[in-house]
């Protein structure tokens, strides 16, 4: 037996359905990038910023929560920890199974410490039954943000966030937010030396900042994992976590990104590049501040 709203919901779909049918006609289909939301075009095709294929229309989002278990269950730090990651989606508690590549991978894990200092962008393994599994060592006692990037199948993307508490730390997690000083000094990758130009040179919270990137030599800069470069922009805080990718396919002089920063807060950006087959990852410090 369905309940009133489950007949609601369903009624309400067929005739979103029949709207959306009856607009097919009236106008061109949009054909959107699940990840890059403005990336749209008249034809069905892949995103030039990060190659997935393009959708008909925007689905509706599927709410997920991240779980993560570690062994030994301590946490401890400078040795072996293995974590456990999988999707739980909120409504029917069922686990994901499946999973759409973006970026070439199933699953992208960021780990980032509450000092902002220690920074993992890595592909966790499937065990086969919708979960994965990722081993590591962290360095120091503290809390860490987790965050999970990824596609359930049917579904819409997800950037899920969770936090770990490692080496017995026992402040909370308000007690140990950094207050870094800005950065915006050139920075040295392995072997690429990397600058940042920003527009508005003084960011805003909710306003376009676009961060440009000079990356050289440019001699022998590749594609990593089939985008010119990968960006995860957090707030001192842990709170708001940004994953973005160029604007353009192919990058210019410089790579642009385009970011809204949503709260004033001081960010860490790290920024990806891979020449010659290295990744090279390095950090950049921006305040974000109201305009006054
Ligand atoms: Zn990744
Ligand atoms: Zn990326």
């Amino acid at each position: 037996m369905k309940s009133p709203a489950a007949m609601t919901r369903r009624w309400f779909g067929a005739w979103v359905g029949a709207a959306g049918w009856l607009h097919a006609f009236q106008a061109p289909v949009e054909f959107v990038c699940p990840m890059d939301k403005d990336v749209r075009s008249k034809t069905p095709g892949k995103c030039p910023r990060c190659g997935m294929p393009l959708e008909a229309g925007v689905r509706e989002p599927v709410e997920y929560q991240l779980r993560v278990q570690i062994e030994p269950r301590s946490v401890p730090v400078g040795r072996a920890i293995e974590i456990r990651l999988e999707l739980l989606d909120r409504s029917t508690r069922r686990r994901a199974s499946k999973y759409e590549l973006i970026h070439e991978k199933p699953f992208h894990l960021f780990i980032v410490s509450a000092d902002l200092e220690f920074f993992i962008h890595d592909h966790p393994v499937p065990t086969g039954d919708g979960r994965f599994r990722y081993r590591t060592t962290l360095p120091k006692p503290g809390v860490y943000r987790i965050l999970a990037d990824c596609y359930p199948a049917g579904a819409t993307p997800q950037l899920l966030p969770a936090f770990v508490t490692a080496g017995g730390y026992t402040k909370s997690i308000g007690e140990s937010i950094a207050s870094p000083a800005a950065d915006l000094a050139p920075k040295r990758g392995e072997n690429l030396q990397v600058s940042l130009r920003m527009d508005p040179p003084a960011p805003s919270p909710g306003r376009k900042t676009m961060l440009f990137f000079t990356a050289g030599p440019r001699e022998g800069l590749e594609r990593y994992l089939g985008a010119w470069g990968h960006l995860l922009a957090m707030s001192n805080d842990l709170i708001d976590s940004i994953h973005e990718h160029p604007v353009y396919g192919e990058p210019g002089i410089e790579i642009q990104f385009n970011i809204f920063f949503p709260r004033p807060a001081t960010y860490r950006v790290w920024v990806q590049f891979q020449r010659k087959g290295v990744v090279n990852t390095v950090a950049f410090t921006i305040p974000v501040r109201e305009l006054s």
